[in-house]
C-alpha cells in the first residue's frame, strides 16, 4: 500500500483502496491509503509546526527545492505520463504534456521565489517612510480535482512553497498515483519535515477537516461548483482565506468569416480532447447561419476519424471517461438532450470494450445540433465529450448566447475579422478569451481563472499567484 506523507513520514491510512485503470478495468494500478479526519488534523499539525521554519527559508533555498522538483519531473515525463494516462485516462501524449507542464510550473515558481517584490513609498507625513512587503500565509491546504492530476497540484504546491507557506495537499480520490508520485519527489527535495504533507482520502471527510481547522490560513480549491460553494461557507465560518476554481460552460463562436479548418480544429480539440474532461473544454458551439451547415458537416467528418480507446495505445485520440459515475452523468446529459428534441448529429454511444476487447468506460464523442439556449444540455456543465451547436444570426446574437451562462471561465471565437475579434475580446464575460485557438489550452506564466460562478478569490498562476499565497504588511518608519 502507498501511504500518506505527514511530518516527513510515510504512514498507513485508516483503509486502503484500489486504483483502477479506466481503459482496462482488469488493471489495478495499486492500493493507496486513505486518511480520516483525525489523520488530516495530524497533517495540519505537522504543517503548522513547520510553518515558521519554511516561512523563514531564504529565496535561494526555495529556488533550489522547486528547481529540483521541476528538473526531476522533466526528466521523468515518459514514465509519469504513462502512470497518469493509466489512472486518469487522457491519452499518453496528453499525459506526457501534462507532466511536462508540471515540471515547467515548478521551474517557473523557483524563479518567482527570487522575484517577490515589495514597495517603498514616502509617507504623506514628513519624516516617515512606508514599506509594503509580502509574507507567507502559514499553513495552506490544497484540494484538487481528478482531471489534471499532476498539473493542478503543481500550480498550487509550487507557488505555495515558493512564497514560504507549508502545505497540506489533498488530491482527488480517483487519482492517488499521480499525487503520490509527486509527493514522493517532494519528499526528496530538501524541504524541512512537515513543510509538505500529502493526505489522500474522501472529500467529505478529509477535505472537510482541512477547511475547518483554525490552524489553516488558506484553502486553494479546484473542483466542482457544488463542492466549491460548500468550502467557501466552511472557510468563511472559520475565518480562512480561500480561492476557488470551478466549472465552465465554455462557448466557441464560429462566424461566417472564420477559416473553416481553423474553426473545426478549435471545436474538435476544445470539445473532445482529454475526453472533454477539462474545465476549459468547449461545450457550446455558437455558429452563424452562413457557415453553420458547412461547419457541422466538417466537424462530423472529423469526428468519424477520431479513435476512441485505451489511453496508452498509439493512434488513440480520445481515452475513456474517468469512471462509472462520470459516465452515468455524461449518458444522462445525452439522454436529456435527446428528450429535449436536440438532434444527435454524431456519437454519444457508450462502449463497454475498446477494439482490443479491453473493458473500460468508453464513450464516442457526441455532437448535438438544433439546440436552444434553454435546454439543460446548454445550461449545466457536462464534463465529458459532449458538445452542442447553437445557431446565431450575427456576432451580436452570438455574443449574447455566449454570455448567457452562469459560468465565465473560457470563451472563444473563430473569425478572420480584426473588428469582430476585438469586439469579442471586449464583451466576452470570461476570465480567459481565445481568438482562433481552442478554449482549452493555457500558458503557465500568466493568470488562469474565470469570473461569475466559475471562480472566486484571487487568480492562480503567473506572478498573480502571490496574491493568494501571501499576505501584505505595511510598515511605517519614522526616521
Ligand atoms: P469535486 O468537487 O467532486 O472534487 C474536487 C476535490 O474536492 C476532490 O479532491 C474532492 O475529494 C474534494 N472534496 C469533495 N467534497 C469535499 C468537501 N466537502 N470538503 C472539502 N473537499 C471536498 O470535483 P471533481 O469531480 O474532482 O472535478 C471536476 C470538477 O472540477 C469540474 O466541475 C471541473 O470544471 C472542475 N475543474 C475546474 C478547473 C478550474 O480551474 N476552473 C480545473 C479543473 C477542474
Amino acid at each position: 500500500m502507498k501511504g500518506n506523507y505527514i511530518g516527513g513520514q510515510w504512514l498507513d491510512g485508516v483503509r486502503a483502496v484500489p486504483n483502477v485503470n479506466p481503459s482496462d478495468l482488469r488493471d489495478v494500478i495499486g492500493e493507496f491509503a486513505q486518511a480520516d479526519a483525525a489523520q488530516a488534523r495530524e497533517a495540519v499539525a505537522a504543517a503548522y509546526a513547520a510553518a515558521p521554519v519554511w516561512g523563514q527559508s531564504t529565496p535561494q533555498q526555495r529556488f533550489d527545492v522547486l528547481d529540483r522538483v521541476g528538473a526531476e519531473l522533466l526528466a521523468r515525463t515518459q514514465e509519469l505520463g504513462d502512470l497518469l494516462a493509466r489512472e486518469e485516462g487522457k491519452t499518453l501524449p496528453e499525459a506526457i504534456g501534462e507532466v511536462t507542464r508540471a515540471g515547467q510550473i515548478f521551474k517557473f515558481f523557483a524563479g518567482e521565489a527570487l522575484r517577490l517584490r515589495g514597495d517603498l513609498l514616502p509617507s504623506v507625513r514628513p519624516g516617515i517612510t512606508v514599506e509594503v512587503t509580502r509574507e507567507p500565509l502559514g499553513v495552506v491546504t490544497l484540494i484538487t480535482p481528478w482531471n489534471f492530476p499532476i498539473a493542478i497540484p503543481a500550480w498550487k504546491i509550487a507557488p505555495a512553497l515558493a512564497f514560504g507557506n507549508s502545505v497540506v495537499f489533498k488530491p482527488a480520490e480517483l487519482v492517488p498515483a499521480s499525487a503520490w508520485a509527486l509527493a514522493e519527489i517532494l519528499s526528496r527535495s530538501g524541504l524541512p519535515s512537515g513543510a509538505f504533507n500529502l493526505v489522500m482520502g474522501r472529500g467529505a471527510e478529509v477535505g472537510a477537516a482541512l477547511t475547518e481547522d483554525p490552524r489553516v490560513a488558506g484553502v486553494s480549491f479546484t473542483g466542482s461548483q457544488t463542492t466549491g460553494r460548500r468550502i467557501a461557507q466552511s472557510c468563511a465560518a472559520h475565518g480562512i482565506k480561500f480561492q476557488l476554481e470551478m466549472g465552465g460552460k465554455n462557448p466557441l463562436i464560429v462566424l461566417d468569416d472564420a477559416d473553416l479548418s481553423v474553426a473545426v480544429n478549435c471545436a474538435v480539440q476544445g470539445a473532445y480532447y482529454s475526453t472533454g474532461q477539462r474545465c476549459t473544454a468547449t461545450s457550446r458551439l455558437i455558429v452563424t447561419d452562413g457557415i453553420h451547415d458547412r461547419f457541422v458537416a466538417a466537424v462530423v467528418e472529423r469526428l468519424t476519424q477520431l479513435k476512441v480507446g485505451d489511453a496508452r495505445s498509439p493512434g488513440v485520440d480520445i481515452g475513456p471517461v474517468v469512471d462509472e459515475r462520470q459516465l452515468a452523468i455524461d449518458m444522462g446529459y445525452v439522454a436529456s438532450a435527446k428528450a429535449d428534441a436536440a438532434t444527435l448529429a454524431f456519437g454519444g454511444e457508450h462502449r463497454q470494450h475498446d477494439d482490443q476487447g479491453r473493458p473500460g468506460f468508453f464513450l464516442t464523442p457526441a455532437l448535438f445540433t438544433d439546440t436552444h439556449a434553454e435546454m439543460r444540455i446548454n445550461r449545466e456543465e457536462v464534463f465529458g465529450p459532449v458538445a452542442t451547436v447553437l445557431r446565431a444570426r450575427d456576432l451580436e446574437q452570438a455574443l449574447a448566447l455566449a454570455n448567457d451562462t452562469a459560468f465565465g471561465l473560457s470563451s472563444g471565437i473563430c473569425t478572420t475579422s480584426l473588428r469582430h475579434a476585438s469586439q469579442f475580446k471586449r464583451h466576452a464575460q470570461a476570465g480567459m478569451v481565445m481568438v482562433n485557438t481552442p478554449t482549452a489550452g493555457a500558458d503557465y506564466h500568466v493568470p488562469f481563472g474565470g469570473r461569475k460562478a466559475s471562480s472566486m478569490g484571487a487568480r492562480e498562476q503567473g506572478s498573480y499567484a502571490s496574491e493568494f499565497y501571501t499576505t501584505v504588511k505595511t510598515a511605517y518608519t519614522a526616521a
